[in-house]
């Protein structure tokens, strides 16, 4: 048997943002299991054009800096700070967890190790297995169950004769026949079907060739929005009190929507069209701009079943050119699971605690282990938020947003880290504005006035039916 204060199950982006906050912050012993072979979780197994949808500025752990703060100077991402290659994203971990964690001495790494349950891990090369007696507790950092296309289930069938890939084999197959399929077809309308949808025109198809499969449209925030660095420090303040504000004045979800669009804070595929989804998905004008070139987009729900004659979907059939390629984007990128206390006895169990923000957070509630308070009293300092679904969602998850909040910067611990936290980004910021700094002090100002408003409409609307 072995004694360790934390056993973290995971090591993806929760798992050592999390470990890095208790590596930064205490001095205890950490060990961080994996099944896979290296860090990064989900990474590992991305497609080759997949990029961070956030600011690279944004993600990650709290002490090591990803990528250079650079601003792209060309494409769709052209003007705004760069967005990781989920290459660039694996390099990071590696060196995390070599050069912070495990240099730290305070963390033992497992990787190619699985959890089974009650402090026991078995080597997946070896099947040697080892009892871990956990002094403090267990890390499940495994909780967001992300799912990516790469070896998942579609929740449909398919044909044998059907060609059905996943994004990850699209870049050869297309690049060494591109004459071989005369249309491609785009399975799944979240973020990662929008990934695909901009990588087949970039690849040089026309948008008649292409057909996007779309159960629900989607609200999509505006990357513009949500820029680090102190340039866009105004526009990215005038946003939130955009949205404050809307907070306030909306009579509905959709009037909420419907605003924010007209101030530039969410963007949507077709103005014609009501989003009846919201995943917290960011993009640029420009990406979106391609994906509107696509020629045929499919509103008849989800797929069911594919042949080599076409789709069987939810509520009607479409025949489809016997060669189409077909890319599965159905893969539901996280799970969505009733939230639990954050701090239990025994076991921690990081969420989301500020909304679309997964690495923040799991940094945060790390943070918060570190204080000297009792489990409710950590809980009562970090709440879970769902994983928003629907636009209606907004208005609870906003509410659980500015309630912890609220608790963090009237705890001295929690305000100081975030006045200087790279993954908070604006803490520090915000607090240096005096009265001198005019326009932006009347932004803040105006979002502060509008926040009492806005929690009370929400309470209002929260209560009413989506
Ligand atoms: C394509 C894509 C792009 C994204 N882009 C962004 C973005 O730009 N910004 C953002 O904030 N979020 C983004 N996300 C959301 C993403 O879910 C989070 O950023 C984050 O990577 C999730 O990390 P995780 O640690 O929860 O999960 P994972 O990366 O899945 O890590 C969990 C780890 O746990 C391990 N594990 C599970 N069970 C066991 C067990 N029993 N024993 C041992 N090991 C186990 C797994 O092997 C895995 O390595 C993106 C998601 C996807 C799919």
């Amino acid at each position: 048997m072995q004694d360790v204060d934390y056993l973290i199950i995971g090591a993806g982006t929760v798992g050592l943002a999390f470990a890095d906050m208790l590596v930064q912050h205490s001095n205890c012993s950490i060990t961080i299991v994996d099944r896979n072979q290296k860090p990064g979780g989900h990474w590992n197994f991305a497609y080759d054009f997949v990029r961070l949808h956030q600011p690279s500025e944004f993600y990650g752990v709290e002490s090591k800096r990803l990528g250079h703060a650079q601003r792209d100077a060309a494409g769709w991402n052209a003007g705004y700070f760069e967005l990781a290659s989920g290459q660039e994203v694996l390099d990071y971990y590696d060196s995390v967890m070599r050069d912070q964690l495990l240099a730290s001495g305070k963390v033992t790494y497992l990787p190619a190790s699985e959890y089974r349950g009650n402090g026991h891990v078995v080597s997946l090369s070896e099947g040697r297995e080892t009892l871990f007696n956990v002094q403090r507790k267990t890390v499940d950092a495994t909780y967001f169950g992300t799912t990516i296309p790469a070896g998942h289930q579609p929740g449909f069938s398919v044909d044998d004769d059907v060609n059905l890939i996943a994004p990850n084999d699209i870049t050869t197959l297309w690049k060494q026949q591109p004459e071989r399929f005369d249309s491609v077809c785009i399975v799944g309308a979240g973020k990662t079907g929008m990934d695909v949808g901009v990588h087949l025109i970039e690849l040089g198809l026309s948008g008649e060739q292409i057909t996007w499969v779309m159960p629900r449209d989607s609200w999509l925030m505006n990357r513009t929005t949500l820029q680090p660095s102190a340039e866009f420090f105004e526009s990215t303040m005038h946003a939130q009190a955009l949205q404050m504000q809307a907070l306030a004045e909306a009579s509905s979800a959709k009037d909420l929507f419907h605003r924010m669009e007209r101030s530039g804070v969410m963007l949507r595929l077709d103005p014609d069209i009501e989003p009846e989804m919201y995943h917290c998905a960011i993009i640029s004008e420009g990406e979106l701009e391609l994906l509107r070139q696509i020629g045929h987009v499919v509103r008849q729900g989800r797929v069911q079943h594919i042949s080599a004659s076409g789709l069987q979907l939810e509520k009607s059939d479409l025949k489809m050119p016997s060669n189409t390629l077909y890319v599965d984007c159905s893969a539901s990128a996280v799970t969505r699971h009733p939230q639990i206390p954050i701090y239990q006895d025994g076991l921690i169990t990081p969420q989301i605690a500020r909304t679309c923000q997964p690495a923040f957070s799991a940094a945060m509630i790390g943070l918060i282990e570190t204080l000297d308070l009792s489990d409710a009293e950590k809980n009562e300092l970090c709440r879970p938020l769902p994983l928003p679904d629907t636009p209606h969602e907004y208005f609870s998850i906003s509410l659980s947003n500015m309630m912890n909040q609220y608790v963090w910067t009237r705890t001295p611990a929690i305000r100081d880290w975030m006045m200087q936290s790279r993954l908070d980004g604006f803490s520090g910021r915000i607090a240096q504005v005096t009265e001198a700094d005019a326009s932006i002090y009347t932004i803040l100002k105006t979002f502060r006035h509008n926040m009492p408003s806005a929690i009370a409409n929400i309470q209002k609307l929260m209560r009413e039916p989506a």
